[in-house]
């Protein structure tokens, strides 16, 4: 019997009611004739909720702690899952991420898969159960509870299609599938029937919250295909990867706003990237000038999602880096995704010239072989994301 690994997004288990749909849904594939391993976050808003609390307690949580918040938040769905399941008569058991084998490294908030022991699945899959695993945690090597960075059950999700050689990781969320932009912003935005694995992660890396970028990592690295599906409608949803023949440049635009950028000195880079790697902060890109010369500046901007006690943390920075270190407030990057971006000067003078129309000044431009990043002020994303949406085909 083949195995499917189905992932379920907070919106689509917010309530009792969705949590059922969920069940029945997960019911009528098994009876298609799977084995069925579904993994599912925390309901609706319960993961800020519990962030909240955490900030109400302290300013700089102990990330350990943190962790342990943290978690129970996908312990709640899970169980309700379970119990959904066993109204309907379909044998069902939950596990925690521990349980179901999933090892990290120790870097709590921000952990990394290192491998996955699914025993205990595998032997209630044997069993004949849908196996209900709590997604975005796992264990260190140490025995510690860590989770694995925002929108983390993506990557739990097809950690386990891999260890468990699935059919197919089916990702469920409440839009279908991946859109050219943010509806949102841009309601001429279009669903893309596939997408390269470089080109979603380049994307999910720029602030497109529809899937985690580790989680896209993992499928590339595993050869896992991911189809990202409504949870509570009919439609085709997006394949990754899809077919890469007669591909457009521009696939898609994001936009990221929760972004900290730091201006500093070059003889400055070194000591500052230290002080980041050890409070384990990620940067999502440096740029800027090096070596002899005038005084240089270089900008290094970080994803401040997984970072936690982000007060604390500027406090630390602006003691530690006075005179060589300051923040850059109110920027955000509008980033163009496509297989043809980083080769096309063309395109970057289009983003530029389309910024210059709009009067949006361009603090830095980032480009990478799959991408072409303008950091701009935040208050102008918006706009700018709806004018350089056009330049992807359609
Ligand atoms: N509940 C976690 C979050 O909100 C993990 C996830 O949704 O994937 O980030
Ligand atoms: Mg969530």
């Amino acid at each position: 019997m083949s195995i499917i690994v189905q992932k379920y997004g907070g919106s689509s288990v917010a309530d009792v009611a969705r949590i059922r749909r969920v069940a029945a849904r997960v019911r009528a594939r098994r009876a298609e004739g799977h084995q069925l391993v579904v993994v599912v976050s925390a309901m609706g808003d319960t993961t800020d909720e519990l962030l909240e609390l955490a900030k109400q307690m302290s300013a700089d949580p102990p990330r350990r702690e943190l962790d342990m918040l943290l978690t129970c938040g996908e312990r709640i769905s899970v169980a309700l899952l379970s119990m959904a399941l066993q109204e309907l008569g379909v044998p069902a058991i939950s596990f925690t991420g521990s349980q179901s084998g999933i090892i990290t490294d120790e870097s709590h908030a921000s952990a990394r898969i290192l491998e996955v022991r699914p025993v205990r699945i595998l032997e209630e899959l044997a069993r004949d159960k849908v196996v209900i695993v709590a997604g975005y945690q796992g264990v260190s090597r140490e025995r510690e509870v860590t989770t694995l960075g925002r929108g983390g059950t993506d990557t739990t999700a097809v950690a386990l299609a891999a260890a468990l050689s699935a059919e197919a990781c089916e990702i469920f969320s409440d839009v279908d599938g991946i859109f050219s932009a943010d509806p949102r912003l841009v309601p001429e935005a279009r669903k893309l029937q596939s997408l390269g694995y470089d080109e979603m992660q380049e994307l999910a890396s720029a602030g497109a919250r529809v899937l985690n970028a580790q989680a896209v990592e993992w499928a590339k690295a595993n050869a896992i295909v991911i189809h990202a599906l409504h949870a509570h409608a009919a439609g085709t949803g997006t394949r990754i990867p899809g077919i890469a023949a007669g591909q457009p440049p521009v696939t898609a635009v994001a936009s990221d706003a929760d972004l900290w950028v730091l201006a500093t000195r070059t003889g400055a880079l070194a000591s500052l990237l230290d002080f980041l790697a050890e409070r384990q902060v990620r940067t999502r890109f440096v740029l800027g000038q090096g070596g002899e010369g005038p005084p240089a500046e270089v900008l290094v901007a970080l994803p401040l999602a997984d970072v936690h006690g982000q007060q604390a943390l500027r406090a630390a920075v602006a003691q530690a880096f006075a005179q060589t270190v300051r923040e850059v407030p109110g920027l955000g990057t509008v980033t163009v995704v496509g297989a043809g971006v980083g080769t096309e000067p063309r395109l970057l003078e289009q983003a530029l010239t389309t910024a210059a129309s709009l009067g949006v000044p361009v603090h830095a431009v980032h480009t990478g072989p799959l991408q072409v990043s303008l950091l701009v002020p935040a208050g102008a994303l918006e706009a700018l994301t709806r004018a350089l949406h056009q330049l992807t085909a359609g």
